[in-house]
């Protein structure tokens, strides 16, 4: 089978021909169908951050397949149904994390594309308690983006506990953005939508963004605050004057939610306004099995819409590229000819 491998840092992913990865324990063996390019991939291949993965490693945690062969032990995946392997490879399901609903937060965990290796692959294995069946009516292409995009972008507005009349600012509307709009519109929420480039504001504008701010020309912060300011603030933008921006534009008792993970990010909280406005920062990381299942749910039932550009995973290096020069309208998705 064939995957593409970062080899070292920095460098341009290699495509390799491996042996099919056995399934242990617990585990199955998924045929890709299709496998999304989250930002976090670039990061991970470029070592971004203080924790990095170890090369050689298969990125993605967007792969989306069919169960091809069943580990020891697996009884309720069967072969031929539809998974998607997200970040949360696995959680220990024992420490008090797992246990209180944030299995997200589990310091046993192994990541998808991570610690482990990932989606960008025709063959992959997943942790079969991990691995998220897909409903019907949800295809392959439009799961893969849910997995990751979507579910993060869902949790992070639970954690903003975004209620219907109010404000949320939406800063970046890429891969996550896209859909973090669309689930602030399901809250009940005026959305403010905010990035740098044409097509992302115009795709904004067609995805029902109230508010559109371009931050080339704009202050977002000011902006926010004409309109009152923002009950919260989802930052998803990778870059750190993007989160200070945002921040200054939350209304008193306002939430920053950052999601984004830029190289080295830092942001200066200013300690006045924060505690004579009462506002708060808050970081949230991917999602649940439940809130997965939840994106699912939504999206089976049309009330949203995936944004995506179909590649062949040859076009690895370059697609990454163009995620960096922000040329995607929202998502590539590799397409690993499964299932034709
Ligand atoms: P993306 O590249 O698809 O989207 C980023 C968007 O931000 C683009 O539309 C870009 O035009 C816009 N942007 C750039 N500069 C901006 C600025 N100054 N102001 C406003 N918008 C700006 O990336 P993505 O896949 O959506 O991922 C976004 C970030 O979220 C990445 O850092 C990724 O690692 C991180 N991420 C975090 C989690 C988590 O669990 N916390 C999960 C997935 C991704
Ligand atoms: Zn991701
Ligand atoms: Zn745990």
């Amino acid at each position: 089978m064939k995957a593409a491998v970062v080899r070292a840092f920095g460098e341009p992913l290699v495509i390799e021909e491996r042996p099919d990865p056995e399934p242990g324990p617990g585990q199955v063996r998924v045929r890709v169908e299709a496998s999304g390019l989250c930002h976090t991939d670039i990061h991970a291949a470029h070592g971004d951050w203080p924790v990095k993965p170890t090369p050689p490693f298969v990125p993605g945690h967007e792969g989306v397949g069919l169960v091809e062969k069943l580990g020891e032990g697996v009884t309720h995946l069967s072969a031929g149904q539809r998974v998607a392997v997200p970040w949360l490879g696995r959680a220990c399901g024992r420490c008090e994390h797992c246990l209180s609903g944030w299995e997200t937060l589990c310091e046993q965990q192994v990541n998808t594309g991570f610690g482990c290796d990932g989606g960008y692959a025709e063959k992959m294995l997943a942790w079969a308690d991990f691995a998220q069946p897909v409903p019907e009516g949800v295809t392959a292409f439009e799961a893969a983006p849910l997995a990751c995009a979507g579910v993060t972008s869902y949790k992070a507005l639970k954690v903003a506990d975004v209620k219907p009349a109010q404000l949320v600012a939406i800063s970046g509307v890429g891969g996550l953005g896209h859909l973090a709009l669309q689930y602030a519109k399901i809250a009940g929420a005026t959305v403010a939508a905010i990035d740098v480039t044409d097509d992302k504001l115009q795709l904004a504008t067609e995805l029902g963004a109230d508010i559109v701010i371009d931050a080339r020309k704009q202050d977002a912060g000011k902006e926010l605050k004409e309109h009152g300011g923002a009950h919260a603030a989802i930052a998803l933008a990778v870059n750190p004057a993007a989160f200070e921006a945002v921040n200054s534009g939350l209304r008193r008792g306002g939430k920053l939610v950052m999601v984004a993970l830029p190289a080295h990010g830092t942001i200066q909280v200013p300690i006045f306004d924060t505690v004579l406005n009462g506002t708060s920062v808050i970081g949230s990381i991917v999602g649940t099995r439940q809130d997965l299942a939840e994106v699912f749910q939504l999206h089976a039932a049309g009330r949203t819409k995936v944004i995506y550009e179909t590649r062949p995973l040859a076009s690895v290096n370059e697609s990454i590229d163009a995620v960096l020069r922000g040329e995607i309208k929202a998502r590539v998705v590799f397409d690993l000819g499964a299932g034709r």
